[in-house]
């Protein structure tokens, strides 16, 4: 996918009255004076190609996963930048609670998988266009007798998207929403019914989750089935990923009728959550050591041999004597040093030392980067 799309696409899918589409988008006129905005989020492009490139009409189930930059305007500070990463999938075609399931725990294994600590796993569900009509005039009447209690940003939301304001992070909006009626009391019976079905299909998978009848996410597009997996490690900005369903997402931007569902995952809050026991394996390095006028251009050689059978290898282009080499390939931390000089040229053999054990052996200049290869595999 492009890094910008048109602003409309976003405005059009993400929602007029939300923070994204609100404040935080990055939004410039081109040279022809259309609007164009770095993308916030994955969704709203994605199904721009799903539609544009006709993907609703194969016969299998469209699944599909993106990585790459995000752009929102926000104040940074920790764990919440103005160029972040996000994975994200989506899957198109299925409305079947089984597609929940799928999504859902595939979000859980990845943040599982990678051992981050004390995670949970938030469930709800927004019910359908209906339902939601419904729930927001209840809403509203239940916020109405507690106006002057809500700060002045939800006061507009009320009038705007009255479920954000359950979305507000100040307290005293907070204290005054406790009692506010649940939107899983105004589920209709299918509503329920594949929320049940959700549900049962995470028990299954003895998937833990706790339900969140304030989870109603900061954008428009999201219809049944929302959830979130936030960590108890990551202060303020405590939400790792997120998704839902968006089952009138492809419909709104000109394409068929089609059910779908998605989730983000914010990679810098990933990284910070990371522990430390989590060692990614070193590569094994292997220096290059190469002098003299003849074994400079030898070392060359080597070098392109290693690196072309995947071995990784590096130098020190600027020194001249092994000396030197030799403490810069203890910089490295490289485990092999391949050594020549003009009379390792000369004699066809290259002195191999291992860095840990200091033991040094000669090889044949024409198969040292492939008797590494084999060694390091
Ligand atoms: P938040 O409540 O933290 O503002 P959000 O609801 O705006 O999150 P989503 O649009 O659901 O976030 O994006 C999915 C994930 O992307 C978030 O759970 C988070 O991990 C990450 N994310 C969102 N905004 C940022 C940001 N500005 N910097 C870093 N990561 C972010
Ligand atoms: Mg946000």
């Amino acid at each position: 996918m492009p890094h910008f799309e048109s602003t409309e696409l976003f405005a059009r899918s993400i929602g007029a009255s939300t923070d994204i589409v609100e404040k935080e988008m990055y939004t410039f006129a081109d040279r022809d004076g259309k609007l164009l905005t770095l993308r916030p989020e994955g969704t709203a492009g994605v199904v721009r190609a799903y539609i544009e490139h006709n993907l609703s009409t194969s016969a299998v189930l469209q699944k599909y996963f993106y990585l790459g930059p995000m752009f929102r305007h926000e104040r940074p500070q920790a764990g919440r930048l103005r160029q972040f990463h996000q994975f994200g999938v989506e899957s198109f075609g299925s409305a079947s609670p089984l597609a929940d399931v799928e999504v859902v725990s595939l979000l859980w294994r990845f943040l599982t998988d990678l051992q981050l600590p004390g995670l949970t796993l938030e469930m709800n569900s927004l019910g359908d266009q209906a339902d939601r009509t419904a729930y927001k005039a209840v809403l509203v009447d239940f916020l109405q007798h507690r106006k002057d209690r809500l700060c002045q940003n939800c006061q507009r939301r009320m009038e705007t998207n009255p479920l954000r304001v359950l979305d507000c992070k100040n307290p005293e909006c907070r204290t005054a929403t406790e009692e506010a009626p649940r939107i899983t009391d105004s589920l209709s019976t299918n509503s329920r019914a594949h929320f049940d079905q959700v549900q049962a299909g995470l028990n299954e998978l003895l998937i833990p989750y706790v339900l969140n009848p304030r989870l109603v996410r900061g954008l428009d597009y999201y219809t049944l089935t929302t959830f979130e997996v936030t960590s108890q490690h990551l202060g303020a900005q405590n939400a790792v990923g997120a998704g839902g369903r968006y089952d009138g997402l492809v419909e709104t931007l000109g394409g068929p009728k089609t059910p779908a569902i998605g989730f983000a995952v914010g990679l810098e809050r990933v990284s910070l959550m990371l522990p430390d026991s989590v060692a990614l394996p070193v590569p094994q390095l292997v220096a290059v050591a190469a002098f003299g006028p003849q074994g400079s251009s030898f070392g060359v050689r080597v070098l392109h041999e290693l690196r072309s059978l995947g071995v990784p290898a590096d130098t020190d282009s600027r020194a001249t004597s092994l000396k030197t080499h030799l403490r810069q390939a203890d910089r490295m931390g490289a485990s092999y040093v391949v050594m020549i000089g003009d009379d390792e040229v000369v004699k066809g053999q290259a002195l191999v030392r291992n860095m840990t054990t200091k033991e040094q052996e000669e090889v044949p200049l024409s198969t040292v980067a492939r008797h590494l290869a084999d060694r390091l595999r």
